[in-house]
């Protein structure tokens, strides 16, 4: 019968900071120095604005983490949520069992997903859809009498989630010191034209770093790979939008060998790219589609995988049991949540806004920065940016060691009231997509704000 701890005062503020410090392990931290210093506690949310416990007003340049694409405020999304509770709080998936929520967003999402997927299988977050895709793949092969084709190909500095499974998937070092993975992923490179491209053209390049799972499957046999997975943009691992000539490279690879192509679309799905999917941005033609974050609007977890009809033909005219699930497949709170998030996606206009109008100006905006003494790259699709940042943008050579600069970058951003990330050497946003254009224009003006003080702090002068 504890009372919330609301801090209307600044010792409440004080109160709930330590007590996180002291009981509230987080991920993705650095759990010693959290313990010693703990961080922000954010206590309410309105539109694109997050207000921590001191009431200090934060623009959310990141979409909480890549999934509020409608911002804070959307009141059908939690109508439809309150409603489900008080007439189906729970149900189970399992034995037979369904429930309106899970079957009316199965239905929803076939007509909003690209022609041939049909079929959903939920899950409670991305992580677990990728692992689900591990056993939907494993099943497939077995069920064709290939149960030899096991072997996943991923790409270095990949995230599709955290479970064993799902970060074994993923392609990041310092994950990688931390397990012992799945013995069966290999990784290739990524198409990071400006890390890796040396003197090439992005469009040469793009064709090289797509050549290289070629290579892979040829080393490895194609009677052993299952499957390549791969976002469509590369979004934890740093925005990483790829070369025009990589993608259909690829395609042609997968097509011309037994491959599954999994899109792994947890950020890239539901308009980020600038449509409903980023494998359409980019005209590929997965087998599995991986999606989680934006299907539900972050208002709930929710995840899951699309299931192509090549796939869904295989397992599901078969005889046995798949045996894999949770608890949560189908919630119907959570999928409530999915209904409203593709009305609102679909029916007000949003998408289309997004992609016609927003997603441009964001675009237009992001690059006026590469003017910018130390911006090397500016990537945008959509509504993504990454911008790179450079001592010197001919010799590339970054702004700090280890990832400082962007990091110093991120800081005075937030210290400003912008909420953006920092991958490696870059500043990344991925913005809501109900932001006005004056918004935009407030995120890009602090952001360049950021940008000056880094440029003095590592002695840049414009
Ligand atoms: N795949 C991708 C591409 C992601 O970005 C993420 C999360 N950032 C995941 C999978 C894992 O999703 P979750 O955190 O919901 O498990």
């Amino acid at each position: 019968n504890r009372k919330p701890l609301q801090p209307a005062t600044a010792d409440g503020a004080n109160k709930l900071h330590n007590l996180d410090r002291l009981h509230h392990l987080h991920p993705f931290t650095d759990l010693q120095q959290y313990a010693n210093k703990g961080g922000r506690v954010v206590s309410r949310a309105e539109h694109i604005y997050i207000f921590d416990a001191t009431d200090k007003k934060i623009m959310d340049g990141m979409s909480g983490l890549w999934c509020c694409n409608l911002g804070y405020s959307q009141p059908t999304i939690v109508a439809a949520i309150t409603e489900q509770l008080q007439t189906l709080p729970y149900y189970n998936s399992f034995f037979n069992c369904s429930n309106e929520a899970a079957i009316t967003l199965a239905a929803e999402l076939a007509d909003v997903m690209p022609s041939g997927f049909n079929r959903f299988f939920f899950t409670n977050s991305g992580s677990e859809a990728n692992d689900t895709n591990i056993r939907l793949v494993h099943r497939y092969f077995d069920i064709l009498e290939k149960p030899q084709k096991r072997i996943f190909i991923s790409r270095k500095n990949a995230y599709h989630g955290s479970t064993i499974a799902a970060s074994s998937l993923g392609g990041m070092s310092a994950m990688h010191k931390q397990i012992t993975g799945l013995t069966y992923v290999e990784h290739i490179e990524q198409p990071y034209w400006f890390e890796n491209g040396g003197s090439n053209t992005p469009e040469e390049y793009g064709l090289i770093a797509a050549r290289a799972l070629e290579a892979k499957i040829d080393e490895l046999g194609e009677e052993n790979v299952a499957a390549f997975i791969a976002e469509p943009i590369q979004g934890a691992g740093g925005v990483i939008v790829p070369p025009t000539s990589y993608w259909p490279e690829i395609q042609r690879i997968c097509d011309e060998r037994d491959i599954l192509l999994i899109s792994d679309e947890v950020i890239c799905g539901f308009g980020r790219t600038g449509n409903w999917f980023g494998c359409e941005t980019y005209g590929m033609k997965p087998d599995l589609i991986t999606f989680a974050k934006g299907v539900s609007n972050g208002f709930q977890p929710l995840g899951g995988v699309a299931v192509s009809d090549k796939v869904a033909n295989v397992i599901t005219t078969s005889d046995g049991e798949f045996a894999h699930g949770f608890t949560y497949s189908g919630h119907p709170a959570a999928c409530a949540a999915g209904i409203a998030t593709i009305a609102l996606l679909r029916d007000s206009g949003i998408l289309e806004h997004t992609r016609q109008h927003l997603g441009p100006y964001f675009r237009q905006r992001c690059q006026e920065l590469s003017e910018h003494a130390i911006v090397g790259e500016v990537r945008t699709q959509g509504m993504l940016a990454a911008f790179e940042l450079v001592k010197n943008k001919d010799s590339k050579e970054r702004l700090g060691p280890d990832g400082s600069g962007a990091q110093f970058a991120r800081d005075c951003a937030i210290e400003s009231g912008l909420m953006v990330r920092a991958v490696g050497d870059s500043i990344i946003s991925a913005p809501p997509f109900v932001c006005s254009n004056d918004e935009i224009n407030i995120l890009i003006d602090r952001l360049v704000a950021a940008l000056d003080a880094a440029s003095d702090e590592f002695g840049v002068r414009g």
